[in-house]
């Protein structure tokens, strides 16, 4: 299970789209340094819903091949399916996340965190379905086969310690701990204990 308790999340700096500690998220729930491309697929949360998860993924589009800007259309349903053979077998999905850390550490939001993203699918977290409803969703971009890069490191360390300022988060998990035997991601190249503040928290 990665799993890490919040507590003493450090300072981390940072520049241009990469996420400096400092940053303000906005009233209306978006991050004022990021780079935003709305998307249009996310709805209301339940009423009250206290956000209190942070879920982290990877992606890749193609599987396995880093840059471009696939995800941005894949997560605005702008993706071409005649482009690459794996596009057309994701064709149609209508899916997206709060925010992408790209290789370079840029981070891009798609979704206001006070909106529901679609990132999650079925899903459980102790004993909670439908972890979308009070979740934030982090997709870096990477895969099961190869290292994340330092600079993401550095800008998902940035955007935790601002979300977890924001909302009572209480617990960071990987998308294949809340939806186990469906998805794997982020995989076994992402550090957990590179989350400043993980520590003996790491359970
Ligand atoms: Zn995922």
């Amino acid at each position: 299970m990665n799993t890490l308790a919040v507590e003493g999340i450090g300072v981390i700096g940072a520049v241009g789209h990469r996420l400096v500690d400092g940053d303000g998220l906005s009233s209306d729930g978006w991050l004022v340094s990021a780079r935003r491309v709305p998307s249009p697929n996310h709805d209301a949360r339940p009423p009250k819903t206290v956000i209190s998860l942070l879920v982290i993924h990877a992606i890749s589009l193609p599987p396995n091949q880093f840059g471009g800007d696939a995800i941005e259309r894949f997560f605005t349903n702008t993706l071409p399916a005649t482009e690459h053979p794996f596009f057309a077998t994701i064709d149609g999905m209508h899916v997206s996340a709060h925010f992408l850390i790209r290789r370079n550490g840029e981070c891009v939001q798609f979704v206001s965190c006070l909106q529901r993203a679609w990132h999650a699918g079925v899903s459980c977290w102790q004993g909670r379905d439908r972890c979308n409803d009070f979740s934030i969703g982090i997709e870096l971009e990477g895969c099961d086969e190869q290292p994340f890069e330092e600079a993401q490191y550095v800008s998902l360390n940035a955007l935790i310690e601002i979300l977890t300022r924001a909302f009572p988060i209480t617990a960071i998990v990987g998308h294949s701990d809340i939806a186990p035997g469906r998805k794997t991601d982020p995989g076994p190249f992402f550090v957990w204990q590179r989350i400043v503040g993980a520590g003996a928290a790491l359970i």
